[in-house]
């Protein structure tokens, strides 16, 4: 089986560029979409086939579609930005393919190859690069490929039939107003991910399991859940969309990657890159006494997250069934601050990438 080529089939009705640049003056988070979409099969026997770039456009399902009943279903998240040369690159897109390939792995889904990931989100860039915002601030493109299973039927096995899918919108930056700390609820009770279950892919079902907790978190006042390890209750992992790091005075911490938390593409160059700046980083356990006492003797100097969509946010109020406190007293920390800037700086192309994390595409 090779690998196919993709078959350019562009849309002969793109968006007006005035109606694309009302857009981009307010693109917010996943609420438009470019002009295209990548669509890839997969069939038992055959491999993948059919690889074209088409005009966005609704899926037909039928109401028997396995993934609609059973939830194999997996998806990436990654980010073109524009550099100041006017070109476009992507940001670790060969990550994202292993990433890809681990959680279908997990769900019982085929791998997809990393080339052909990559030349999929190349595709819709190159195709869409004027969705593309302009260099400066940022803004990017969004990409989001992600695989359901296509067959039809009740019977619960591995589907022998799979869409891939990339499609791409753009994004505004995440604090439009400056960086502002969030508030974090700190749950005791609900779990998002089990050992031995699917907490390290990247699976629409772990975001449907953190849903109700992130209602109770705003319930509260707050704007995100951070979840303890299912079993002991005790340790830290992440935020159900964002890894964590515990910024101390003579190092930085992320928790472990136990099997039950997503390993982030952010985490690990951030883990890298604090290296650079001059922290010790390294990974660690976490637990949630520790948190709140070293939070409370100022041993613990700041706490931030970190994902694809925000970059880096600053946690500030923790709160929780036993008690509430203030880190770095509700301002975003020094740290936190700097290895937002280094990284951004990479990936909109302000700074050399010493590591090889950029990927040209336009
Ligand atoms: C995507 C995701 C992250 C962040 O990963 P990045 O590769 O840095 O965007 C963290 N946790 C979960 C559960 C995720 O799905």
């Amino acid at each position: 089986m090779t690998t196919p080529s993709i078959e350019l089939k562009p849309s002969s009705h793109p968006l007006s560029d005035a109606e694309r640049d009302a857009i981009l003056a307010s693109p917010g988070f996943g609420r438009h979409f470019t002009d295209h979409m990548v669509v890839i099969k997969w069939t038992e026997g055959r491999g993948w086939h059919d690889a074209e770039l088409v005009p966005y456009a609704p899926l037909s399902i039928d109401p028997a579609n396995m993934t609609l009943h059973y939830a194999q279903e997996i998806f990436e998240g990654l980010k073109a930005y524009r550099h100041p040369d006017g070109s476009v690159a992507l940001f670790r897109p060969e990550a994202n393919a292993r990433r890809f390939q681990a959680s279908a792995r997990r769900l019982a889904m085929p791998e997809l190859p990393v080339d052909l990931f990559v030349a999929a989100c190349d595709a819709i860039v190159r195709q869409d690069e004027a969705w593309v915002p302009a260099h400066g601030g940022e803004e990017s493109l969004y990409l989001r490929p992600f695989m359901i299973a296509s067959e039809v039927g009740l019977g619960v096995r591995p589907a022998s039939e799979y869409l891939f899918l990339v499609i791409a919108s753009p994004a505004g930056a995440y604090f439009p107003g400056g960086v502002k700390p969030v508030s974090i609820w700190l749950s005791e009770d609900r779990v998002r991910a089990v050992p031995g279950g699917m907490g390290d892919a990247k699976t629409g079902g772990n975001y449907a399991a953190s849903l109700l907790a992130q209602a109770e978190a705003a319930a509260k006042g707050c704007d995100q859940v951070a979840y303890l390890d299912a079993v002991e209750h005790t340790w830290v992992e992440e935020l159900g969309g964002m890894n964590l790091y515990f910024v101390y005075e003579d190092r930085i911490v992320t928790p472990t990657l136990t099997g039950s938390l997503l390993a982030g593409i952010t985490r690990d160059s951030l883990l890298k890159l604090a290296g650079d700046l001059g922290y010790t980083s390294e990974e660690g356990r976490v637990s949630i006494d520790q948190w709140q006492a070293d939070s409370e003797s100022g041993a613990l100097k700041e706490v931030f997250a970190c994902g694809t969509a925000a970059v880096i946010t600053p946690v500030g109020t923790v709160k929780s069934a036993r008690g509430e406190w203030q880190q770095s007293g509700g301002e975003p920390g020094e740290v936190t601050l700097k290895l937002r800037k280094a990284l951004l700086d990479i990936q909109t192309g302000k700074a050399a990438d010493a590591h090889g994390w950029t990927h040209p595409v336009a």
